[in-house]
């Protein structure tokens, strides 16, 4: 079983969701920490709270 990284819940009981670090200078792009959520909505709430994506963004620019 794997537990949900926000709630704690196991996600096989779910839509599960998993996002994967790398770290900056891996060389094997799957030498990294793996975090497991229930869904989007456990994945979205963890971001939010725990500011991981705050500084965070790639080239992306919205349609003018
Ligand atoms: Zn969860």
């Amino acid at each position: 079983m794997t537990e949900c990284t926000y709630c704690g819940c196991e996600v096989e009981a779910h839509d599960p969701v998993v996002v994967f670090e790398s770290a900056p200078d891996a060389v094997d792009a799957r030498d990294g920490s793996e975090f497991a959520f229930c869904n989007w909505g456990c994945l979205s709430a963890y971001s939010t709270e725990s500011d991981v994506a705050t500084g965070t963004t790639c080239n992306w620019t919205p349609e003018p």
